[in-house]
């Protein structure tokens, strides 16, 4: 039990230096790099999980209303996943990997040896507070590093059950945790990290990168973006709208970073296209969605006032084809779809990060790629087709962090390919063998005997030595 003064105490940049030290001592002991250390901890990290499944779903359901079954599957089943991934793979990902040399350096041989980078920063994101605590952990834990997190402070049940079990179940002279809010995470960034994993918006993304360029420490930023849906013809429109409701509303009632922000169909489809999302959001969320529990609430008074400020856009609100509903008390915002609202409205402007879901139309589906080329490069970019052509020409031309064809969402959950966005969306990436590549230096290693030392780069000069 904490005393009273402890309970007072407060995280200030003298704190975050202290704190920081005793990480880099800690891993200057050598302590966090042998492979028996990262698997005990993400062993842990497994246990902790099965141990305390309700608090971790209940601390969801406090921050978020957070449905359980979307808790348990897309927070802490991902979890799970990422450790049993990393404790089967380890061993392949810490061996030194073999490289091949030239004729310039013969004889010679070469490796690449996987470095842990030292003491490393965390900083992540409300909206599925469990999830991007814990996936930038693991990596950092399999790596071999010592490491600290900052949960955010917008999903406060959440922070506090890992400032709590983190403890409990991992080596806590390696692993630390600082709950706080942005003079906490400011203190923090004033330190020397070997790394900083930050996930959250891009304006904090710009402060985090700031503080790391005055270390050169490197930098993960995991942000968002508006993230396009594009919506051809000729496909099977009830799989396709039950696979965007569900990337959009069922996951944290789109308050993800890769949820559909906005579609784009032609003029011809998208009648139909709405008819269809209304019928499939009916059946998922009955006719009242207010009192659906198998929706997030908004996470706060803010996010809710800024959610309604782009609805209430007076060229949007009369775009409203399906929902619009709101409960300020309980913090609830109904699936709403707008059909036509225009490019220059605010909410084509930023990226929603919420319920509404703007559709755009076009003449021809080709027209879609200039729209979204418009805009800064999204996190995401989704593609329902048939059409091998489109989908050619659409990866060919449209750059985002990740593409599904046919789904949204998906990529997430495939381990075998990195997570990240580009420009606006990010640098950097994580997620299965990513991660631990996210937290290690590659170490280049050449080899060389004491036989065969050829003179030829040893002067003096001549011309006979640069012909042979
Ligand atoms: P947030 O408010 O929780 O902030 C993120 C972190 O930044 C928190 O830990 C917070 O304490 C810290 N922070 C806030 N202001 C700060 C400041 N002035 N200085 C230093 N630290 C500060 O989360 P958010 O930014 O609202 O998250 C939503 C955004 O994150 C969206 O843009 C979303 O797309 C993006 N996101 C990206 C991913 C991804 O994996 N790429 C995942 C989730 C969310």
């Amino acid at each position: 039990m904490a005393t009273k003064e402890e309970e007072n105490t407060v995280f200030d940049v003298e704190a975050a230096n202290v704190l920081a030290k005793d990480l880099r001592d800690v891993f200057a002991s050598g302590k966090t790099r042998s492979y028996e250390w990262r698997i005990s901890q993400l062993k842990s990290i497994v246990k902790m999980c099965d141990e305390h499944e309700e608090d971790i779903v209940d601390a969801l359901r406090q921050d978020l209303s957070k449905p359980q079954l979307e808790s348990i599957v897309y927070e802490l089943t991902m979890v799970k996943n990422s450790c049993t991934l990393a404790i089967k793979e380890l061993k392949r990902w810490m061996m030194p990997e073999k490289a091949k040399t030239s004729l310039t350096t013969f004889p010679s041989s070469a490796e690449i040896l996987s470095e842990p980078l030292g003491a490393v920063l965390i900083i992540s994101a409300w909206n599925y507070p469990f999830l991007l605590s814990m996936d930038p952990l693991i990596g950092a834990i399999a790596a071999g590093n010592a490491m600290v997190l900052k949960p955010s402070e917008l999903a406060p049940a959440s922070s506090s059950v890992l400032a709590k079990l983190l403890p409990e179940y991992l080596d806590c002279s390696s692993i630390k945790v600082v709950e706080g809010a942005v003079s906490e995470t400011s203190a923090l960034l004033e330190q020397k990290w070997d790394k900083i994993f930050y996930t959250g918006n891009g304006r904090v993304g710009r402060i985090v990168m700031a503080a790391a360029a005055k270390h050169l420490t490197p930098v993960v930023l995991e942000l968002g973006g508006k993230s396009p849906v594009v919506v051809d013809s000729g496909i099977d429109i009830q799989i396709a709208t039950r696979r965007i409701v569900v990337g959009k509303w069922g996951c944290n009632n789109g308050q993800a970073c890769i949820s559909p922000d906005y579609i784009i169909t032609t003029k011809d489809c998208a009648e139909k296209l709405v008819d269809s999302l209304k019928k499939e959001l009916e059946a998922f969320y009955g006719k009242n969605p207010l009192e659906s529990k198998d929706l997030s609430r908004i996470v706060n008074s803010k996010h809710f006032s800024r959610l309604t400020k782009l609805l209430d856009e007076d060229k949007v609100s009369r775009k409203i084809v399906y929902g619009g509903e709101r409960d300020e008390a309980n913090l609830r915002i109904a699936p709403t779809i707008l059909l036509g609202v225009p490019q220059n409205s605010l909410i084509m402007k930023e990226e929603i990060f919420g319920p509404l879901l703007p559709i755009l139309t076009v003449s021809k589906i080709e027209d879609s790629f200039d729209i979204i080329k418009s805009g800064t490069k999204p996190l995401a970019a989704y593609l329902f087709t048939n059409n091998k052509k489109l989908k050619e020409q659409f990866l060919m031309s449209v750059s985002a962090g990740g593409v599904v064809i046919n789904d949204t969402t998906l990529h997430l959950a495939v381990h075998s390919v990195p997570f990240g966005g580009v420009g606006e969306s990010g640098m950097g990436s994580y997620h299965g063998k990513f991660s631990f590549d996210a937290f290690t230096h590659k170490k280049a290693v050449v080899y060389r005997s004491f036989v065969g030392d050829a003179s030829v780069r040893y002067p003096p000069y001549t011309l006979g030595k640069l012909r042979l």
